[in-house]
């Protein structure tokens, strides 16, 4: 193995702290970057006495300096109740940050990931989402501060590929769940989790048929490190998800019999522009990296459920 030094912007986060941890233990020097604003001391506590790690505060939208090897672009507030809380800093965090990392990268001959987003396709008129759909996004409304964002970012990057032969690598990432997700980030999977835990209403949006296709943090992170390692002919996008599709209804009722919990399921508003399907399709992730995602929803649940007990 070639031991490489390797930044990872956002890795205090929940995606983040499992993309340093795995790279550590493939021997690699981490180099971890967060501003904390959704990130936590705790999701990476256990990494900084490895004398690989490297914990540095900064925000992306600031020019940053550091020679590596390899450059993981995570930050950005991803859950909505975040993005949507200072929605010109998620816009400028997306789009100046990746700017920042693509200067960076240009520098210093980094090759580049970035963490895009399912959200790039809106609310979808196609299903499942292949790559080379452009998507249905709405400019001006409650998402739009990440969904364009991340899609200006995309842009970012291919074209410092076209125009300065940046090496990139551009992954759409689905609904990803699992340990280390923040309590009240109001994300689906945590808010039902821990509402079941504590017994408390289960708070269904809309009617509960709209889909989501979740995968298990693990699977999200072997499939970025495949695609950071794949060919500099494989720039992507490449969808990253896993495409068993759920309604948010069965999900609440999946969560409520692996709990054992009382919980009742209530009804509340759709949020604005919530898109009613979203399903990957992963046939450029199959052929292009020999990847595919390994755990099903119901194992994923209970290690998830697990780490909870232990946080509440
Ligand atoms: P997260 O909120 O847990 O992690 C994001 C991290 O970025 C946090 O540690 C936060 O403090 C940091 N950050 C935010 N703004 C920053 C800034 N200006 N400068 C430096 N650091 C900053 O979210 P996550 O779920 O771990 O998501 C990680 C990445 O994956 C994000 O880019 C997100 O858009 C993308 N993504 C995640 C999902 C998912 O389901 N989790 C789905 C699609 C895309
Ligand atoms: N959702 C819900 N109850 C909640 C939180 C979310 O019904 O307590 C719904 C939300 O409206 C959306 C889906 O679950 O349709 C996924 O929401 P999440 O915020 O996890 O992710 P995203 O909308 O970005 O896919």
């Amino acid at each position: 193995m070639i031991r490489k030094k390797i930044l990872a912007t956002g890795g205090a986060g929940f995606v983040g702290s499992h993309l340093c941890e795995r790279l550590l233990n493939e021997g690699h020097e981490v180099y971890c970057l967060d501003n904390f604003f959704t990130g936590q001391k705790q999701n990476i506590i256990h990494l900084l006495n490895n004398p690989n790690f490297e914990l540095i505060r900064h925000d992306v939208i600031n020019p940053f300096l550091i020679e590596v090897d390899e450059i993981y672009n995570l930050a950005c507030p991803a859950s909505p109740i975040h993005y949507k809380y200072n929605p010109i800093k998620t816009i400028k965090t997306s789009v100046m940050g990746a700017i920042n990392m693509l200067g960076l990268a240009k520098r210093v001959k980094a090759k580049i990931l970035q963490a895009s987003t399912s959200e790039v396709y809106g609310n979808p008129l196609v299903h499942p989402q292949p790559e080379g759909y452009w998507g249905n996004v709405n400019p001006i409304g409650e998402r739009s501060c990440y969904d364009e964002g991340k899609r200006a970012a995309e842009t970012l990057f291919n074209d410092y590929h076209k125009q300065n032969q940046v090496k990139i690598k551009i992954v759409r990432i689905f609904n990803t769940y699992g340990p280390r997700m923040h309590p009240n980030d109001g994300r689906v999977v945590s808010n039902f989790i821990v509402q079941a835990l504590k017994n408390q209403d289960i708070t269904v949006y809309g009617e509960g048929q709209q889909t989501r296709s979740f995968q298990y943090v693990d699977d999200l992170v072997e499939g970025m490190i495949k695609m950071m390692e794949s060919e500099d002919r494989i720039t992507g996008p490449v969808n990253i998800g896993n495409p068993d599709e759920f309604t948010i209804l069965e999900l609440a009722e999946k969560v409520i019999n692996l709990t054992g919990s009382k919980s009742k399921i209530i009804y509340k508003p759709l949020p604005s522009d919530d898109p009613m399907m979203r399903k990957p399709d992963i046939t450029l992730a199959k052929t292009h990296l020999d990847w595919a995602p390994h755990m099903k929803l119901d194992e994923g649940l209970i290690k998830t459920i697990e780490y909870f007990k232990t946080i509440i």
